[in-house]
């Protein structure tokens, strides 16, 4: 390892967890950010800054003044700009030793798999139903794990899906109950989409710290687990999550429904 190298991430080297050989690892890593809104602004940034060796940022949107107030990878110069634009300049400001590939294209049904190529795991950055159900069913085939994240107001929702060893999202978004309805169910506006960006952040800082985890293969995943935290009382409760039998994701039966 070159001697800059080791002094940029010479904080986390001195982490037995991680090391040298942690450290080399990261660097062989590729993970996608799906979607660089308030939850993938920050996701990406610590995965720029702790050294993953690829990220591949997708989203189809523009810059807008009021995405400024959590979206924290872009600025006011930034404002009618390709957001992946504006992401991947400010991450290679942050870290030019790795790559950082901007996509500037819808996540759907037909986009996903091309996305998927060569990729390690996937950080959710989107924020809506329809979006998260193609990411878990290309997560299912491809054999990705993926973090998905969800806030709303002052509240978030966690949890890390690992194909082969965990529930998938599926599994629990059929059952209403422990995730609100209203909330995550399809076809349906939450009554207030109002947002306080330090939300996103702390739910994307776990994100993060998932991802790094699993990237590592160190600590305990957040599989089987939901944890939903309210910023205004610090309420912090975490769910057991069951596997559905008949769950149409990932269930033996439901291998060859539609997606
Ligand atoms: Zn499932």
């Amino acid at each position: 390892m070159p001697p800059k190298t080791r002094e940029r991430y010479t904080r986390q080297i001195k982490l037995p967890q991680i090391g040298l050989s942690g450290q080399e690892k990261l660097a062989g890593k590729r993970v996608l950010i799906a979607g660089i809104g308030g939850l993938g602004s920050l996701s990406s940034m610590y995965l720029a800054a702790a050294g993953v060796g690829h990220l591949i940022i997708a989203d189809h949107d523009q810059v807008e003044l009021s995405n400024l107030n959590r979206q924290i990878l872009h600025s006011e110069a930034n404002l009618g700009d390709p957001k992946v634009t504006s992401a991947s300049q400010r991450l290679g400001q942050l870290n030019s030793t790795i790559q950082i590939t901007p996509v500037q294209v819808r996540i759907d049904h037909g986009s996903i798999d091309g996305l998927l190529e060569g990729v390690d795991l996937i950080v959710d950055g989107c924020d809506n139903y329809p979006t998260r159900r193609i990411i878990n069913r290309a997560a299912l085939r491809h054999n990705l794990p993926w973090i998905f994240g969800g806030v709303r107001g002052f509240d978030g929702m966690i949890s890390s899906f690992v194909p082969g060893s965990s529930v998938c999202f599926e599994c629990i978004i059929q059952n209403p109950d422990p995730l609100e309805p209203e909330a995550i169910k399809p076809g349906t506006s939450p009554p207030n989409n109002g947002i306080l960006g330090a939300t996103a952040g702390m739910i994307a800082s776990i994100q993060a710290m998932e991802a790094l985890k699993l990237l590592l293969t160190i600590g305990s995943p957040l599989t089987n687990r939901l944890i939903r935290i309210s910023g205004l009382t610090m309420r912090i409760t975490t769910t057991t999550l069951t596997p559905n039998l008949e769950c149409k994701g990932c269930a033996p039966s439901s291998k060859d429904k539609d997606i």
